[in-house]
C-alpha cells in the first residue's frame, strides 16, 4: 500500500493506459516486500517542461521511465545524459539524484538484446537488419553497433529519418559496415521489426497483410535467423508468424519489455544496479552463418 515513506517511480507518457510497466514494477516491489511503488501518469504535451521542473523538487521521487511520445523532448530536459542518449538524443529513463539532478539513459537497445540473448543471438561478427529507424529502431541499431555487429542494414520508408541514424551510427561506429538496401535476407543473422506494422489496431484497419517487407523479400528468409518484432500486441505478430513457418527463431516485443525491467529499475536505483555495459563486453565471435 502507498504510504506517507513510499518512494515513487513514474511512467509518463501519452497515452499511458495500454503500458504494462506499472504491474511489472508493482509486482516486482510487492514481492519483496519494497516501499516503493509506479505511478502511471498521462502526461499533456505542453507541460512536459512544467513536470521535468517539478520532478527537480519532488523530494521522493526516485525516477522516471520515458514512453512515447516524450523521449525525446525527456532528453533536452535532462541535467545529464549518457553518451547513447546523448547520441540518440532520446531518453527511456530518468533518475532523479537527492539533489534534484535528472540523469537520463536510453535502454531500450538493451532490452532488446538483453531478449535476444535468451534466444542464442549474440552480436559480435553477426549480419542484420532493422526496419524501422524511428525512437526504438535507433535504440536497438545502437546497441547492436555498440556489441559488435559487424554488418548492420537499415530501412524505413522515410528517407530522411534512414540517413540522419546512417550519419549517426557511421560516425560513431567506423568499424561496422552500415548498408541501406536489401536485396535478400539469406545472409542475415537477425531480422527486426522496428515499426509499428502489424499492430492489431493497424490490422483491423486494413486489408494489409501487416508485413513489413515485400512478400518475395521475406521468401530469402534462412531459417537459421532471429526474427524479432518490437510490436506487443497481437503476441504473435504477422512477420512472427510468418518467420515461425520457416523454422526461424522468434522473439516478441513482450519479452523486449519485460528484459527492459531490470535495466530501468537499476538505472532509478530501485532494483539492484545491473551494468547495460555488461552486454558490451566482448565475447568471442562466432563463426559467421
Ligand atoms: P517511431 O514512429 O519513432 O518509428 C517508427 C518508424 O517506422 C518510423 O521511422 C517510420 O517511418 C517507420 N516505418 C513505418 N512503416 C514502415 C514500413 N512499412 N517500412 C519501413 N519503415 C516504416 O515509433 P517508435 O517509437 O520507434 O515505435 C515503434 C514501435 O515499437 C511501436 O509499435 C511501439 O509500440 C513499439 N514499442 C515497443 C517496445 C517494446 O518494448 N516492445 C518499446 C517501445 C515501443
Amino acid at each position: 500500500m502507498i504510504s506517507g515513506t513510499t518512494e515513487i517511480v513514474v511512467i509518463a507518457g501519452a497515452p499511458i493506459r495500454q503500458v504494462k510497466s506499472p504491474q511489472n514494477f508493482n509486482q516486482w516491489f510487492e514481492s519483496r516486500g519494497q516501499d516503493t511503488a509506479m505511478i502511471a501518469i498521462d502526461l499533456a504535451a505542453e507541460r512536459v517542461g512544467a513536470f521535468a521542473e517539478a520532478a527537480r523538487g519532488w523530494q521522493n521521487l526516485r525516477g522516471v521511465v520515458v514512453t512515447v511520445p516524450h523521449k525525446q523532448v525527456f532528453a533536452k530536459l535532462c541535467d545529464v545524459l549518457t553518451p547513447r542518449a546523448e547520441a540518440l538524443g532520446a531518453a527511456n529513463v530518468i533518475r532523479r539524484d537527492a539533489n534534484g539532478t535528472l540523469t537520463g539513459d536510453m535502454v531500450d537497445g538493451f532490452g532488446f538484446l538483453g531478449a535476444a540473448g535468451g534466444h542464442g543471438f549474440s552480436s559480435p561478427g553477426r549480419k542484420a537488419l532493422v526496419i524501422g529507424a524511428g525512437g526504438v529502431g535507433s535504440a536497438i541499431a545502437f546497441a547492436l553497433c555498440e556489441t559488435g555487429v559487424a554488418q548492420l542494414r537499415l530501412m524505413d520508408v522515410n528517407p530522411d529519418r534512414l540517413s540522419a541514424l546512417a550519419t549517426m551510427l557511421r560516425e560513431h561506429f567506423p568499424n561496422v559496415e552500415i548498408l541501406l538496401s536489401c536485396d535478400s535476407l539469406a545472409s542475415l543473422d537477425l531480422v527486426v521489426n522496428a515499426t509499428p506494422i502489424g499492430m492489431a489496431t493497424a490490422l483491423d484497419a486494413a486489408s494489409e497483410p501487416g508485413l513489413p517487407l515485400p512478400a518475395a523479400l521475406l521468401d530469402t528468409l534462412s531459417p537459421g535467423a532471429l526474427v524479432a518484432d518490437v510490436v506487443t500486441s497481437p503476441d504473435i505478430t504477422p512477420l512472427l508468424a510468418l518467420a515461425k513457418a520457416k523454422g526461424c527463431r522468434i522473439q516478441k516485443g513482450a519479452e523486449m519489455a519485460k528484459a527492459q525491467l531490470e535495466f530501468l529499475g537499476g538505472f532509478m536505483g530501485v532494483m539492484p544496479a545491473v551494468d547495460p555495459e555488461r552486454l558490451l563486453q566482448p565475447t568471442q565471435a562466432p563463426a559467421a552463418s
